[in-house]
């Protein structure tokens, strides 16, 4: 890690740039088996401090963590019929428990034993409402027994040949929350309620902007009534699915005989819901904030918040700024911030600098001898800017310099967003747009899948979400964009990962 390795910048290539940067931080790398990736300590660590905000924020409301197995019987998921249809085309299948030596060497030296052959394949999760949804029906009796409120953490398998780290990939991690409740009304507030959630952990947390609002029919999720979405807009201008809720109806309360008895006597099936955010979240953390440089973590999300560098040309200087790196270290730690300090004797500052900003480490503290004498330390912010900090007093002041640089990078993220929106754009101008810069184009809706269809053939971008009432134009379009009969909804399109 300490060779000067050339990230490719951003404006040459995007895409290479995305995977320059995670090569660069040590978040993730190719594994030997296509299209699944390795999590390395650094990119796992980003997950972690993910998963503990957001499974704070789950557990506040009531919900709880369990459990259900990687295996799914196959007939499961042929009871939801969209929801089959949504996922037969990439689902990995189990159907033998053995294998056998053959007798010869090298790769045949094992086949697969015919006689160990499943009665029914088993479906590697791709999600999990069939099968937890077969448990709530044990479950739940009575209206006594709502709303069941469960989140599982877990991996799932939906199989990919193109993958893009983090963004795309056949197994990936997640978490799945999955609800039942006795009305419509609780189900869809449980959906919102989610929602809420999710914009609140991408903005405060990630410093990522979101859109929230609806999906149209053919985006929403396979068996659901309703999906809800987070959308951000990354650098390059396409639009990231960064979390859903789905407001799932009886559609599988009804395929899983799920039902209660209410305080009448009656019988009723329950309301459903499911939301899941994903490892995809790294990718977008990277590709909202990173520069040519290397990543840029968000202070909260940071692994490491702050790295003190000292530097040193002979024996007694680097006892002393050790010695003052020592202390400082201890009273940043016990402030609470992750901080580590590099006494590395085989890399010269500059290599450390390059190496703790490629990483995306937020603010980096210099000590030399001359900033001893003075009692200070130099500041340097990963989001730009060099100013000495007074040792006494730094214990306040380096979380402050992370509060800024976490807002900072909220407000510029924010700020690009804006920029790259289009508001009551001409059929011609969303065009040009599309083909152009891109970015999230706001334009009427008919509610027709046709014209959908012929934007996304024309242009690639899609309805990201029929925006909520936030998000809408003070004026709200009157023709589709496309077809020019009377819009239904204002429409969010962009080209999107
Ligand atoms: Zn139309």
């Amino acid at each position: 890690m300490a060779q000067a390795q050339r990230i490719t910048p951003r404006a040459q290539d995007f895409s290479e740039w995305y995977n320059d940067v995670i090569m660069q931080a040590e978040l993730a790398d190719y594994s030997p088996v296509r299209g699944c990736m390795v999590i390395r300590p650094l990119g796992y660590r980003i997950w972690e401090l993910m998963q503990r905000a957001l499974d704070d924020m789950f557990a506040a409301t009531g919900h709880r963590n369990a459990y259900f197995p990687v295996f799914i019987p196959m007939s499961f998921l042929a009871k939801e019929a969209e929801h089959v249809e949504g996922f037969a085309k990439e689902v990995a299948l189990v159907t033998h428990t053995r294998l056998k030596a053959t007798g010869k060497t090298g790769a045949g030296a094992v086949a697969v034993d015919p006689s160990s052959a499943l009665d029914e394949p088993l479906v590697v999760r791709p999600t999990s409402e069939t099968i937890i949804y077969a448990m709530f029906a044990k479950w739940i009796q009575s209206y006594r027994d709502l709303p069941l409120l469960l989140n599982q953490w877990c991996n799932v398998v939906r199989w990919e040949l193109r993958t893009r780290l983090f963004l795309r990939t056949t197994e990936f991690l997640w978490q799945e929350g999955h609800t039942a409740h006795a009305t419509e009304g609780e189900a869809e507030a449980e959906a919102r309620l989610i929602l809420g959630i999710y914009r609140n952990f991408a903005e405060e947390w990630m410093a990522m902007p979101v859109l929230t609002g609806v999906k149209t029919d053919s985006e929403k999720f396979a068996g659901a009534l309703r999906t809800y979405a987070i959308e951000a807009l990354m650098q390059d201008n396409k639009g990231l699915q960064a979390g859903t809720t789905h407001n799932l109806g009886q559609n599988f309360a009804k395929a899983f005989e799920v039902k209660y008895q209410t305080a009448a006597g009656a019988l009723e099936h329950v309301w459903n819901t499911s939301w899941g955010v994903s490892t995809r979240l790294v990718g977008g953390l990277i590709m909202t904030h990173s520069d040519d440089n290397g990543l840029i973590a968000p202070p909260k999300l940071a692994p490491v918040q702050a790295v003190i560098v000292p530097i040193w040309k002979t024996d007694q200087e680097r006892s002393q700024v050790s010695g003052v790196g020592d202390q400082l270290k201890a009273a940043l730690s016990k402030a609470g911030i992750r901080v580590e300090l590099d006494l590395r004797d085989n890399l010269k500052p500059g290599a450390k600098y390059f190496e703790w900003e490629a990483k995306g480490v937020p603010l980096r503290l210099e000590i030399g001898p001359r900033d001893v004498a003075a009692g200070q330390v130099v500041a340097a912010r990963r989001t730009g800017g060099k100013s000495p900090l007074r040792l006494e007093g730094i214990v306040a002041a380096a979380p402050a310099a992370l509060q800024e640089i976490q807002a900072g990078l909220f407000a510029t993220a924010k700020q690009r967003r804006e920029e790259h929106s289009l508001r009551g754009a001409t059929k011609q101008q969303f065009l040009e747009f599309m083909k152009g810069s891109g970015g999230f184009a706001y334009a009427g809706f008919c509610g027709g899948g046709e014209c959908e269809a012929a934007i996304k053939a024309a242009t690639g971008a899609t309805i990201r979400v029929l925006p909520d009432p936030e998000f809408r134009s003070p004026e709200a379009p009157k023709t589709c964009l496309w077809c020019g009969e009377p819009s239904v909804a204002e429409a969010v399109w962009a080209q999107a990962y």
